[in-house]
């Protein structure tokens, strides 16, 4: 593999770097060599000066192994590790803020977005575009829940969220160094990555493709990491569920003061007995779950009020090894 590598960085210079290529890994052992390969050959179909930016986030496996080993065959390789595994998100923050290019292309390492399409990206970019994000037109290898799940999901954010997140369009784009920039310079901790993208806005290009079964492994994403994550992103971008909470209250009391009035008027006008036991049974139970699930969606909003007032960091950095010579300096 060593003839490309001349292709990657030149002359040391890192203003010279046009893009890079950021791909967040946990524990890929068993794909990252073909994924790594596909990629170099993309590149270097592209003539484009790049560095390849592996974001180690907390692998057990060894795939840490296998990156410091790319990283010592091919100079336009850079590694950073994260201390532990911060998620897919902070993985990517961090990949954004650590890229040198004057365009990022954001990649998943199981072969699911295909690399080859970089060129088509690269291309929109070149005409003008400062976000080229990829729709998946198909999905191959998910099951039913995950593919209606997904669908239901974009629409409900859509729905509720202030910001419009195109339907089937993932983490797979190409961000110019504008975008990157204002993505920098967000602060907050709760970082929705899709959300993000979508509220910063720019001149958007998108290019369908067919999205491809997982090469090797498992994916991350148990369900209930999806259910956290689909909640973090409704409640990151917008207060809709507090007005929900506001309204379903209004209703419910209007329907209880009506409902009184029925009672009254019967009692006072027909004299009829009132039978209390299962009305008031059920409206208690009525009422205390809709006031349970209010404290709830309440919950969630201070919850991440909390969150966001430590402060901390995203994500930390472990070992960080840039592409070029200049990762001597990188380690003691
Ligand atoms: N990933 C990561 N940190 C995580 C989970 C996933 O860096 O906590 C990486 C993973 O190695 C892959 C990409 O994010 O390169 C997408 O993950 P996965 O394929 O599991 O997600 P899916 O395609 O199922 O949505
Ligand atoms: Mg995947």
């Amino acid at each position: 593999m060593s003839n490309f590598t001349e292709a990657c960085w030149p002359k040391n210079d890192q203003a010279a770097c046009s893009l890079t290529v950021v791909v967040p890994v946990l524990n890929e052992e068993a794909g990252l060599a073909e994924f790594h390969l596909r990629l170099m050959m993309a590149l270097q179909a592209l003539q484009v000066t790049h560095e390849i930016l592996y974001i180690d986030d907390g692998s057990t496996d060894g795939t840490e192994d296998q990156l410091k080993s790319l990283r010592n065959h091919h100079p336009c390789v850079s590694v950073a590790k994260l201390s532990r595994n911060f998620g897919k998100e902070a993985a990517m923050t961090a990949g954004l803020q650590l890229a040198k290019g004057q365009a990022v292309v954001i990649i998943d390492a199981d072969l699911q977005d295909p690399p080859e399409l970089i060129g088509q990206m690269v291309d929109a970019w070149r005409q003008g575009a400062d976000v080229v994000s990829m729709r998946r037109r198909s999905r191959a290898g998910e099951s039913w829940f995950k593919e209606a799940s997904a669908f239901a999901f974009y629409r409900v954010f859509n729905a509720l969220a202030d910001v419009h997140m195109p339907a089937d369009v993932g983490d797979y784009r190409l961000l110019s160094r504008r975008v990157v920039n204002a993505i920098n310079q967000l602060p907050e901790r709760n970082r929705f990555m899709k959300g993000i993208f979508a509220w910063v806005g720019f001149r958007t290009v998108t290019i369908e493709y067919d999205r491809h079964a997982r090469a090797e492994g498992q994916s991350k994403w148990p369900y209930r990491k999806l259910w956290r994550f689909a909640v973090e992103g409704i409640t990151g971008f917008s207060v809709a569920p507090l007005k929900l909470a506001t309204y379903t209250g209004v209703a419910s009391a209007l329907l209880s003061f009506g409902y009184a009035a029925h009672f009254l008027i019967k009692t006072l006008l027909v004299g009829e007995a009132v039978h209390g036991f299962p009305t008031l049974i059920v409206s208690i139970l009525l009422l205390g779950g809709l006031q349970l699930m209010a404290i709830g969606i309440l919950g969630e909003y201070i919850g991440r009020i909390f969150l966001e007032s430590k402060r901390r960091p995203l994500f930390l950095l472990d070992e960080y090894e840039q592409a070029t010579s200049l990762s001597s300096e990188s380690k003691p």
